[in-house]
């Protein structure tokens, strides 16, 4: 008759015990089964496997040799031979072998359960266990747990203090012990592998927001800048304009909008060429800079006309700035060119708190304000050039 080592312990032990043993393993694969690998601790998820071995099956010590990067295989938690490995205990070692080291080495260089039944005769049992101070087991069974894919996780290793403790029960039910150990500790890698990547893209996307943010500002503050003068253009005036009329009007902050033309430009492209009309430019941009505050605005409204908003002025401070300007280019120094002077006519449009009664309200716009200042520059022109002219009613009457 073909030999069946579990006849023999259905023989050795009874019915009763092996249908005992039945039912404390059935409750083992349960509280395996029923481990949760969400979470972030692969220790405790270890912990919480040898539990439900500890907690359903007579094994009295087990423990888990994880292999880790340097090929060691280090005893992480469980209830060695040796001591509790507790979290809190900072001065814990733990125990290790090399792959191909005592039985747990064996174990894992074989890829096959080594059964110990007596520790102190077997010659595979660790030297440095057996010279340890650690209680020397009786009979151990290692067992090596893989991941899918036959990558070796560790060593699932089970101890009693006596010799021949372990039937050929305890061996097979090992072998699906660390099956469902490897299966936990996979999805467990998985799972944790996921969420790092998750975080990782995650980082990587607020990081590519942040930079499109960044390109969308760099862009923004692009086109409203003018090319050739660095300064603003005419988008952002309309951009700012709206907010320093809003306060003009709510709290009584007077403004001044001034429209500057550079006089007979054409003439000086024509006479001197257009990279000289384009320096010019530039030299005139840099002049105005140096007049205006932080809170003014600045622009260049279109080809060789400005504009300038003197925030918080009020007609009298509009006059002196506005003059101040013309008189400053007027007197700029030219390259090689002694002889040469550009001159800017100037027209004022002074903005008050009174603009905004009740009858003029509804007619106060920024292109109104606009018109009225291009008036008094047309004005400016009309009078000879080089001049600041201050807008006033009456010119729009003569215009009609
Ligand atoms: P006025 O005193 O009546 O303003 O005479 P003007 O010659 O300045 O007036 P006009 O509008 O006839 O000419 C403006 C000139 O400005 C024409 C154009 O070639 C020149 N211009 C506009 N933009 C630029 C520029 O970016 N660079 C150069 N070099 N010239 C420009
Ligand atoms: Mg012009
Ligand atoms: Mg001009």
């Amino acid at each position: 008759m073909e030999e069946n080592p579990l006849l023999d312990e259905i023989n050795k032990f009874g019915m009763q015990d092996i249908i005992i043993d039945l039912f404390n393993s059935l409750s083992a694969v349960r509280e395996l089964s029923e481990i949760n690998c969400q979470g972030n601790n692969e220790k405790k998820l270890i912990k919480n496997a040898l539990a439900a071995l500890i907690h359903n099956q007579d094994m009295e010590r087990c423990s888990f040799f994880l292999l880790n990067d340097e090929g060691y295989l280090v005893n992480l938690t469980g209830t060695s031979s040796c001591e509790i490995a507790e979290e809190s205990n900072e001065d814990y070692s733990p125990i290790q072998f090399k792959v191909g080291e005592g039985v747990i080495g064996a174990a894992a260089e074989t890829g096959e359960l080594q059964n110990c039944p007596d520790c102190q005769k077997d010659e595979r049992f660790s030297e440095h266990i057996k010279d340890s101070e650690c209680l020397m087991p009786g009979s151990v069974i290692s067992v090596p747990v893989f991941a899918a894919g036959n990558e070796l996780l560790g060593v699932l290793n089970i101890s009693h203090p006596e010799a021949h403790y372990f039937s050929e029960w305890h061996v097979r039910l090992l072998e699906i012990y660390k099956n469902m150990m490897g299966q936990l500790i996979s999805n467990f890698r998985l799972l944790q592998n996921m969420e790092d990547q998750v975080k990782h893209r995650t980082i990587k996307l607020e990081e590519a927001l942040i930079d499109l943010e960044k390109l969308r500002q760099h862009f923004e503050s692009a086109s409203m800048l003018d090319q050739l003068t660095g300064l603003y253009n005419r988008r952002y005036f309309y951009d700012q304009v709206e907010v320093a009329v809003a306060n003009t009007k709510r709290y009584g902050q007077a403004l001044c909008l001034l429209i500057l033309d550079l006089d007979f430009f054409k003439d000086v492209n024509d006479c001197y060429g257009h990279g000289f009309g384009d320096k010019v430019l530039v030299k005139i941009s840099e002049a105005l800079q140096q007049q205006v505050r932080e809170s003014d605005i600045l622009v260049r409204f279109g080809g060789e006309e400005f504009i300038v908003i003197f925030t918080n002025t009020d007609c009298t401070n509009g006059k002196v700035f506005s003059e101040r300007i013309r008189s400053t280019i007027e007197v700029l120094k030219w390259e090689d060119k002694e002889n040469f002077s550009q001159t800017v006519s100037i027209g004022l449009f002074c903005l008050g708190a009174e603009s905004f009664t009740a009858d003029h309200e509804s007619e106060m716009n920024i292109d109104k304000i606009i018109h009225y200042a291009d008036t008094a520059l047309y004005k400016a022109k009309e009078l000879g050039r080089n001049k600041v002219v201050l807008f006033s009613k009456d010119m729009l009457k003569k215009t009609i």
